[in-house]
């Protein structure tokens, strides 16, 4: 099975239930942020390229934070 990266940094073993979109590590439940804010409706380049309407759009947190820092910056 598929390990949550975020918990097995924090030691623990929990399956992943997503994969982040940018980075493509596992996540489990608690970690996996379903990103409903219109940050790339821009010109945020690689995301866009992989993103499909029809996909939930599934990202980690060090990712949204990264995304939102650059959308933002
Ligand atoms: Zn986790
Ligand atoms: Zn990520």
């Amino acid at each position: 099975m598929l390990i949550c990266y975020d918990c097995m940094e924090e030691g623990n073993n929990n399956e992943a239930v997503a994969i982040c979109i940018v980075c493509g590590k596992g996540l489990c439940d608690e970690h996996a942020k379903r990103m409903d804010l219109p940050v790339w409706s821009g010109n945020y380049p690689a995301p866009a390229k992989v993103l499909k309407k029809e996909l939930p759009r599934i990202m980690c947190n060090y990712c949204i934070e990264k995304t939102l820092v650059d959308a933002f910056d």
